[in-house]
């Protein structure tokens, strides 16, 4: 059988049939693995990169490790992976909560980036203070989340993001804070709404109440809203605030003193026009409002211990 075997491949024939078999299996092996090391559309400084971003949430993965969302100032949203961020030593874990700003120094892995370093510009420790705080930060982030695609840039989105963060620490109203940055927010994505003419019949807004169209994008007027099945009424009291916060800079429209009663109609418009936008219910006004109602039972005298 051995002689046979010798005799066989000693042929020079058969020879040059074996290596070719065996190059058919090294050469694509040497080809990959020389790509994998050397990929020459991306230099060695390519290859880490720093940037500042908002954490937006994050996922348990494996044993110790984090799925991050973030949302950065010079690349937009990016989806990335903190190794050994769960282990009581990491680091890193301090810096990484959701809502902190900070600076990142990432490589880039093969199909999702590796956080390397990371240290915590802003924690905005004020926003898990309490629920409400926690909520109105989880809603903010959310609607960023849910309106943006991974690596976009979008600068002016992101220096709201932070903007709007400082302000829900810094004890402003939020619920003022809350209805400013979704108008501004509207109007980085392309949905602002229209709020001076009738998208029905195009004639400008007369002062009396009217109806707001998520399907159209705005305003109504009393003979186009009725048959429209998606149009709810707004009065124009709710119609004037929300007009004032689409042109007025955060100081000026933060100055006027609105009623509850307006601001919850106000409330209960954006919800309706995320919602439709986003094409589903967004999750944390819901939880908002259970939690207010929660702390309104709280409130109650009777229930005071
Ligand atoms: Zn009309």
């Amino acid at each position: 059988m051995r002689s046979y075997f010798i005799a066989f491949t000693e042929t020079r024939q058969n020879k040059d049939y074996v290596w070719a078999r065996l190059s058919c299996i090294i050469v694509p092996y040497i080809l990959r693995l020389y790509q994998h090391w050397y990929n020459p559309s991306m230099s060695s400084r390519e290859r880490v990169y720093r940037t500042e971003a908002v954490v937006l949430r994050r996922q348990d993965l494996g044993e110790a490790d984090r799925l991050l969302a973030v949302y950065s100032l010079d690349r937009g949203k990016l989806r990335l992976i903190a190794k050994g961020v769960r282990r009581p030593r990491s680091r890193k874990a301090g810096h990484l909560e959701p809502f902190t700003r900070v600076q990142l120094l990432l490589a880039r892995g093969r199909e999702l980036d590796i956080i390397t370093q990371a240290e915590a510009i802003e924690m905005y420790s004020g926003v898990r203070e309490d629920l409400i705080h926690l909520g109105q930060a989880a809603y903010v982030v959310e609607l960023l989340d849910r309106f943006t695609v991974e690596r976009e840039a979008n600068q002016a989105l992101y220096h709201l993001l932070v903007r709007t963060l400082e302000r829900l620490v810094a004890g402003v109203e939020p619920t003022a804070v809350i209805r400013y940055y979704e108008l501004r927010l509207l109007d980085q994505i392309g949905y602002r709404p229209e709020l001076y003419r009738c998208l029905g019949c195009g004639a400008e807004v007369r002062p009396q109440d009217q109806f707001f169209s998520p399907a159209e994008g705005g305003v109504l007027c009393p003979d186009c809203g009725p048959g429209r099945k998606d149009a709810q009424r707004i009065s124009l009291a709710a119609l004037k605030v929300l007009r004032h916060y689409q042109r007025s800079t955060f100081d000026v429209a933060t100055s006027a003193r609105i009623r509850p009663q307006v601001f919850a109609e106000i409330e209960q418009v954006m919800e309706d026009y995320m919602s439709y936008l986003l094409e589903r219910k967004l999750n944390t006004p819901a939880f908002l409002r259970r939690v207010r109602r929660m702390m309104h039972e709280r409130l109650k005298p009777d229930t005071v211990v």
